[in-house]
């Protein structure tokens, strides 16, 4: 299940080469090229899924728990202060490569690393029409 025309694919199944950090028979951990910090890794899978509303249950299941190992082992070596586990979906997302992977972005104290989000305000009007969608 790879798609030829994919980095993703040839690099999480050893055609390209990569910093690795982990591999196992359904996946690769490798070094970011573009790091948003020091250690800023991803989690691929070797089987091709677009994004997660295309990958399976089971082997999304299983890159949650490599990346709780991955975070685990990662903090020790790298000595940094947090992580965060992200994970983007098509191009409105932020998406730029269209092979499901998952970033583990360690944290340093005042890494100025800029992620994040201005937070808003949730509206009475929004939450009664999600709710309201989702029950019905
Ligand atoms: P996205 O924006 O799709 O969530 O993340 C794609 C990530 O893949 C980016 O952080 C980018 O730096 C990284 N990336 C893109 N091409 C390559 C590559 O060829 N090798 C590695 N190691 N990382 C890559
Ligand atoms: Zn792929």
């Amino acid at each position: 299940m790879q798609d030829n025309n994919c980095i993703f694919c040839k690099i999480a199944n050893g055609e390209i080469p990569s910093a690795t950090l982990y591999e196992d028979d359904e996946f690769r951990v490798i070094l970011d090229l573009g790091p948003a910090t020091k250690g800023h890794a991803l989690i691929l899978p070797k089987n091709h899924y677009a994004d997660l509303y295309e990958i399976d249950e089971g082997t999304a299941a299983k890159a949650f728990v490599l990346a709780k190992k991955m975070v685990a082992r990662l903090t020790d070596i790298l000595g940094c202060d947090g992580y965060n586990v992200v994970q983007n979906n098509k191009e409105a997302a932020g998406q730029t490569v269209f092979h499901f992977h998952m970033h583990l972005i360690p944290r340093y104290k005042d890494d100025k690393c800029g992620f994040g989000w201005k937070m808003g305000k949730l509206s009475d009007k929004d939450k009664e029409e999600i709710l309201a969608k989702l029950k019905g």
